[in-house]
């Protein structure tokens, strides 16, 4: 589909441009950047209200990191099952160690059901049971009966294929509405406006990738919908253009990012290739082994086994490569089992995975045992927002104020409700819930058409002079250089495990590669298809947001999900029952001082329906 002819024309009081960059203005009512699930579905939640809206996305639509998503989308519709929506709950609030808001958490369980309905009348092909009910398969950490079991069967898939075809769907139903569609267009910065309660955002600065053409769209409302930064690692399940771009603009703009330290690791990506194998695959009965032959997860998960959640798999498996019971020359990987599986319903429910196997590890999964290792797969933190999917200021005077104008949603935002550790299949519901939550908000807040406030003076400077000086950045560090030492540093400080002295360490090994931005070297000084710079404008991205989150995790000083630090093996909730916000200052190697403060967790639910949750031991 072509891009949308460009609105030309002076706006008044649009501010300054650069010279060396003339600026092509638009203006909308709403600008979402971000084409993945979440920003999809919130494009066709503000056209759908009958609001002008963009959509800027840097790769097509239908090639967004969502397209990979495998295992499922998790709703209590007890087609297999009982189930409930206060079971999902428990299990939501368990699996975030108790650091996830039980607000946001009770309207992403609520909502759950008629997400999946919904996404099912707008044409994804979910799996099927005998009676035409969606199929549902078990997944990690989502049990019956408010935790106590046995597992139950939540999580709707499309055989392993839920992302693609859902990312499908919803492209093709935002297409239904008059949004359009910028693709191929990199966005560069926020436009922020200081007004005397403080920070709004106005708009966005953006880049045709194609021909360099430069772009100020005006907004009443930018959604940012960029994804996680999961890259900022040497191995990740996650694309290449999993740069956290949206992360990077909230850093620039003076706001914070929450909870950056959670990162999850995924127990079986594929050794050496960290290709995901989804957790479906033990849903639908695989099981690990270490080199003794042993089904270790009954010693470290009696009741739960292979189907605990992730953080406690992955550090099952991380022990048990430690005492010298890992599989493999190096003893450095784990055996995934599906070989016991009937090979027609691997055929029928996991086909992606058993090509992964055999093109990545050479291993026809019918019959032999997966070498997999816990890798990087999600970002638990992000952008601090509300679960109407506004960001929030981080002001520890009022710490639920909002930025007017700034929305946040899907894996780069942060609302809380997976808090310390996701559960598997929680994400692809989070995308659309919350996607939808964004669409309503927009629709009550803004009247189509209402005449736009005029821009600050130095509305693009901050873009332009960003994008100049990497563009013509003649220092002696190749971008695919400082990148690699960055994502090695990040492995090696902030993997799945933690102590005290390796984060002190990663604190400033992180700061020295940072110091690299001022030395970084471009090679392309073209605007057209540049992806030298492109590149380098996202490891700017990335290294700010790896600099917060090593010093958000060097900074709590207790165990919690996904933060296992072997030096505070427990968790104090007393002491840390609380968010981490965090700022950055400036960019490119400029400064890169880190501010770490808090954010109260929401220790109330949403309706008198259900009851606070309260904080025990988290046991599988
Ligand atoms: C391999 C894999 C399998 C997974 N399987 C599951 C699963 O089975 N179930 C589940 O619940 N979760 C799963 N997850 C997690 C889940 O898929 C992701 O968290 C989710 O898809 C992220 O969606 P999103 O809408 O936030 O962003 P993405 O799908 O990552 O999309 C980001 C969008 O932002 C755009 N963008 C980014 N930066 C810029 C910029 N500077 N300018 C313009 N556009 C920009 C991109 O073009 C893209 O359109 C999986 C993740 C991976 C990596």
């Amino acid at each position: 589909m072509a891009n949308p002819a460009p609105q030309t024309g002076s706006a008044p009081g649009r501010g300054s441009s650069n010279a060396a960059y003339p600026i092509i203005e638009h203006t909308y009512d709403v600008v979402v950047v971000g084409a993945g699930g979440s920003g999809l579905r919130a494009t066709m939640g503000a056209a759908e209200a009958g609001l002008k809206t963009a959509n800027i996305t840097k790769v097509f639509p239908t090639r967004s990191h969502t397209v990979a998503a495998q295992g499922g989308i998790a709703a209590s519709l007890g087609n297999n099952t009982p189930d409930h929506w206060s079971w999902h709950m428990y299990d939501t609030v368990k699996g975030s160690d108790w650091l996830g808001d039980q607000d946001a958490i009770e309207y992403l369980v609520r909502e759950a059901p008629q997400a999946v309905y919904e996404l099912e009348h707008a044409g994804v092909p979910f799996s099927r049971n005998e009676d035409g009910t969606i199929y549902q398969r078990p997944f990690g950490g989502h049990m019956q009966n408010m935790g106590a079991g046995p597992p139950v069967q939540r999580t709707c898939a499309a055989a392993d294929r839920t992302g693609h075809a859902m990312l499908h769907a919803l492209y093709q139903q935002s297409l239904k509405y008059s949004a359009d569609f910028f693709i191929e267009y990199f966005a560069l910065d926020l436009i922020m406006k200081d007004t005397p309660s403080g920070k709004v955002c106005v708009g966005v600065i953006a880049m045709c990738m194609d021909d360099g053409t430069i772009h100020r769209f005006r907004a009443h409302s930018v959604v940012l919908a960029t994804g996680g930064y999961g890259r900022c690692y040497y191995t990740a399940t996650s694309a290449h253009t999993c740069t956290g771009d949206g992360g990077g603009m909230v850093l620039r703009a003076g706001l914070p990012m929450q909870d950056m330290e959670f990162v999850q690791f995924h127990p079986t990506g594929i050794y050496g290739a960290g290709v995901l194998i989804t957790e479906g695959a033990r849903g639908e009965g695989g099981y690990l082994t270490n080199s003794e032959g042993e089904r270790f997860m009954e010693r470290y998960a009696p009741s739960a086994k292979d189907l605990a959640s992730r953080d406690v798999v992955s550090r099952s498996m991380a022990l048990e490569m430690r005492e010298g019971r890992g599989v493999g020359a190096e003893g450095d990987h784990i055996f995934l089992h599906l070989d016991h599986i009937d090979p027609a319903i691997l055929a029928e429910r996991l086909p992606g995975i058993t090509e992964s196997g055999k093109i990545f590890a050479g291993v026809d999964l019918t019959r032999q045992p997966l070498p997999v290792t816990p890798t990087v797969h999600y970002n638990m933190g992000g952008i601090p927002c509300n679960y109407h999917g506004e960001v929030m200021a981080g002001d520890p005077s009022d710490p639920e104020k909002i930025v007017p104008g700034l929305f946040a949603v899907g894996e780069a935002a942060c609302v809380s409700v997976h808090g310390a550790n996701r559960l598997g299949s929680n994400s692809l519901i989070d995308l659309v819930v919350f996607g939808r939550a964004t669409g309503h908000r927009l629709n009550e807040l803004i009247k189509p058409g209402e005449s736009h406030d005029e821009l600050p003076a130095d509305s693009a400077d901050l873009a332009l002079t960003r994008l100049d000086h990497f563009r013509h950045a003649n220092g002696g560090s190749p971008t695919a250089e400082v990148r690699a030492e960055m994502q090695k540093g990040m492995q090696k400080h902030a993997a799945v495990f933690r102590n005290s002295e390796l984060l002190a360490e990663g604190v400033e090994a992180l700061a020295r590669v940072n110091k690299r931005m001022e030395d970084i070297h471009v090679t392309d000084r073209s605007l057209i298809w540049n992806s030298d710079l492109i590149e380098t404008l996202e490891l700017d991205n990335l290294m700010a947001q790896a600099n917060v989150t090593i010093a958000s995790a060097e900074n709590r000083k207790e165990s919690r999900g996904a933060h296992a630090h072997e030096d505070f093996p427990d968790r104090d909730d007393a002491n840390w029952m609380k968010h981490t916000i965090a700022t950055f200052d400036g960019w490119g190697g400029k400064g890169g001082k880190i501010e770490i403060g808090y954010r109260p967790v929401h220790e109330f639910t949403l309706t008198d329906d259900v009851d606070y949750i309260e904080p025990k031991a988290r046991v599988y």
